[in-house]
């Protein structure tokens, strides 16, 4: 087996990797780093998850250990899609590099210029940058890049899904024929490719796992799930959310609940909070020094639900995820891979859930096709379905599900000790008042066998449940 002394970095390279706790290279780090120390040109296909930061950020600076910066021209530049990846490959910039005396600037939107401009007029042998805001530096005259040896692309697939295809273009183009690129993508989108075959030289390609395939350390499960009715079908979502995530119970130590919209994401977690649950949300649209904050506690353990975008969550590097939730099935297969993978890390185990309403029935179909496996249903974690839950509030009352806390909703989970016999003893007799055509059987008394008091509805709708 390859060690990290096998693979030529410097020893104070070495030295920060075994503080860092590492006892052997991930097969990225194995299969990139030599190539790129002999001078190479590298094409990493690989995850987030695959310790591919490393896989570049070390012989980075074992290479850069041999010269020195210069005013205003960096020696090598990163280039990362979001503000939150840039910043974490600046951490591991300062953990890789914490025994050398390299420098480095993070250029990324929501920070302020002019501390910025300050370390590069001193000259910084790395630059971390979204292609953005690199671009703005540059057209403000603060920024020379003929001085880039080295060129990192990271995460160009989701470069491509952003937009930001041009730019890189441009930045290829600002910085000198005879650079070294190292760029890693989850997958080859033909645009990918086009990219690749016009700016690097002959590269090494390592393809660790491809991007359809999800990490068998992580457990997965889809739980199918229709509305009472259409209107009701947000609240009941969340209501659903909290039972599975009740379910997972003491298993579930932390976990990144991801929604399709910016606008979801706010939702739930905010519904989230005013259950009496640790979450927060973060998206694009949040300034960058709350995005911070929330990841920071995030990573830290402090909060124990993250609510994200897909944007947002993109290679957000966070130790040890116990579990992730789809509140929607995500629209595009990969996107599915990129989410589980934030959990099961480093061989970590983890559980994925998807919670899946039938128009989302499509991309789940889609999402199977792309892993080639179908992914398990699980039963609900709400045996009584929302619309029986509601029939209940209606009658009796009773603040509706999702003002009630989640305590409330552990009685409603599948028929167990006492909280089966709570619900038998009081919501059914509560029920005896009931009126209309899916009200239950009344006016027998207390001394009707159980079967009876129930309504005929809700048993349909269980019996439908179990049928899809
Ligand atoms: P990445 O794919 O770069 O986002 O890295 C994923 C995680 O793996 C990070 O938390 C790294 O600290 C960790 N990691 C990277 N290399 C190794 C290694 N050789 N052994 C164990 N963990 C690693």
């Amino acid at each position: 087996m390859t060690t990290f002394a096998d693979l030529g970095l410097d020893p104070k390279v070495l030295s920060a990797v075994v503080d860092a706790g590492y006892t052997s290279p991930t097969p990225i780090q194995a299969g990139a780093i030599p190539p790129a120390l002999q001078g190479r040109d590298v094409l990493g296909i690989a995850q987030t998850g695959t310790g591919k930061t490393a896989g570049f950020v070390l012989p980075m600076i074992t290479l850069l250990g041999r010269g020195r910066a210069r005013a205003r021209m960096p020696r090598s530049l990163v280039l990362a899609p979001t503000r939150e990846l840039a910043a974490q490959v600046a951490e591991n910039f300062d953990i890789y590099a914490k025994n050398t005396k390299l420098t480095k600037a993070l250029l990324i939107g929501g920070v302020s210029f002019k501390e910025q401009d300050a370390l590069i007029d001193k000259g910084v042998d790395v630059l971390i940058a979204t292609p953005g805001r690199l671009l703005d530096h540059f057209e403000r005259g603060k920024l020379l890049l003929t001085g880039v040896q080295i060129m990192v692309v990271d995460e160009a697939d989701r470069m491509l899904d952003m937009g930001f295809i041009p730019d890189i273009e441009r930045i290829f183009q600002l910085t000198p024929f005879t650079r070294q690129t190292l760029f890693f993508s989850a997958t080859m989108a033909p645009e990918i490719e086009r990219v690749t075959n016009t700016f690097l030289s002959a590269p090494e390609k390592i393809e660790v796992a491809r991007a359809a395939t999800t990490a068998e350390s992580i457990e997965q499960g889809v739980v199918r799930y229709t509305a009472s009715r259409k209107d009701r079908q947000a609240k009941e979502k969340r209501e659903l959310l909290r039972a599975i995530i009740d379910a997972e119970g003491e298993r579930c130590t932390n976990a990144i609940i991801f929604c399709n919209r910016k606008t979801e994401v706010d939702i739930v977690a905010k519904s989230l909070k005013t259950h009496g649950y640790d979450a927060a949300p973060i998206h694009g649209d949040l300034d960058q020094s709350q995005r911070m904050r929330t990841l920071d506690a995030f990573r830290e353990g402090k909060l124990r639900f993250l609510v994200a975008s897909d944007v947002a969550a993109r290679g957000l590097d966070v130790p040890a995820v116990s579990h992730v939730f789809n509140y929607d099935v995500p629209s595009h297969a990969e996107d599915y891979v990129h989410r589980i993978g934030r959990t099961g890390r480093a061989g970590r185990e983890g559980k994925a859930l998807t919670i899946c309403v039938p128009h989302d029935e499509k991309w789940l179909t889609a999402i199977e096709d792309l892993v080639k496996k179908e992914i398990p249903r699980v039963e609900s974690p709400l045996k009584a379905p929302a619309a029986q839950e509601r029939s209940k509030s209606d009658q009796t009352g009773r603040k509706p599900a999702e003002d009630r806390s989640p305590a409330a909703h552990v009685e409603e989970k599948p028929a167990t000790g006492s909280s089966s016999s709570r619900r038998s003893g009081s919501s059914r007799s509560k029920r005896g008042g009931g009126r209309g055509r899916d009200e239950p059987v009344v006016g027998m008394g207390d001394h009707v066998p159980a079967f009876l008091t129930r309504s005929f509805k809700p048993q349909a709708d269980r019996a439908e449940e179990t049928a899809e």
